[in-house]
């Protein structure tokens, strides 16, 4: 079977390159498509970049490409509960677009308040494909896993008010900048997908940005391919 696994950033994608150890590369409209033969199935590393413009292209090029049987987007994301801490994982059942709003009419100098804004009918939420988030489920990982909600935008929310309005909406345990533009891709084609996060960060805590938790998802990412192209 042909599988996707989608990063942003390098940080991302370093330990999936050093284990799948891609014999070829191409590049498609300046995105990366790292590919390997692994076990007799083909595996496409993708860095996709950061943000939901860069995630759509990268999925929709991909999928084109590539006609995976299934897109794994894969990175981290900084925590919107106060009990998340850096290094735990979310096994996205979907992911919501918590970027997509709408304000009320303010004139010239009446300033402006975020919290006061309120989603629009694109605020959609995408589902992972349920049977792969099971399967993600059963994957044995060194520290606290939780299945749940993903939020997902081009924002780096660091005001807690607003993290606390957004989890209100949209009840998201994490916000990432790709994983509902790379769900909403794969449904449109009618591809399987599943969505994963590491916490790398939480702004309501304090937590600072560790760059580091990205090897970890990847470590368990494998275990999934491997347990996925077994079944
Ligand atoms: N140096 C990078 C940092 C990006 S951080 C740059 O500015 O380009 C944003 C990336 O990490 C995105 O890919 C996003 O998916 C993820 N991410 C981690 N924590 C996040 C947070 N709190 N809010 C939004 N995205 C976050």
């Amino acid at each position: 079977m042909t599988i996707i696994i989608q990063g942003a950033m390098d940080c991302e994608l370093d330990v999936l390159r050093e284990h799948f150890a891609p014999a070829k590369t191409k590049t498609v409209a300046g995105y990366d498509f790292f590919i390997s033969s692994y076990k007799g199935n083909d595996i496409i590393l993708s860095k996709t970049d950061v943000g939901l413009i860069n995630a759509s292209a990268a999925t929709v090029i991909g999928i084109n490409e590539f006609s995976p049987a299934l897109v794994i987007n894969q990175g981290c994301a900084g925590g919107h509960i106060p009990e998340i801490k850096n290094g735990e994982l979310v096994i996205g059942e979907k992911s919501v677009y918590i970027n997509n709003f709408y304000t009320h009419p303010k004139g010239a100098g009446e300033g402006s308040d975020s919290l006061d804004w309120y989603p629009s009918k694109r605020s959609y939420a995408v589902p992972s494909t349920p049977e792969y988030v099971q399967l993600a489920d059963g994957i044995a990982f060194d520290g606290k896993k939780r299945i749940g909600t993903l939020g997902s935008g081009d924002m780096f929310s660091q005001e807690v008010d607003r993290i606390n309005y957004l989890h209100g909406l949209f009840g998201e345990l994490c916000e990432d900048m790709e994983s509902v533009a790379a769900l909403k891709v794969c449904e449109a084609f009618g591809v399987d997908r599943l969505a994963l996060r590491i916490i790398s960060n939480n702004e309501i805590t304090l937590q600072a940005f560790d760059y580091g938790v990205c090897k970890t998802l990847q470590k368990f990412v494998i275990a999934l391919v491997d347990k996925i192209i077994c079944v």
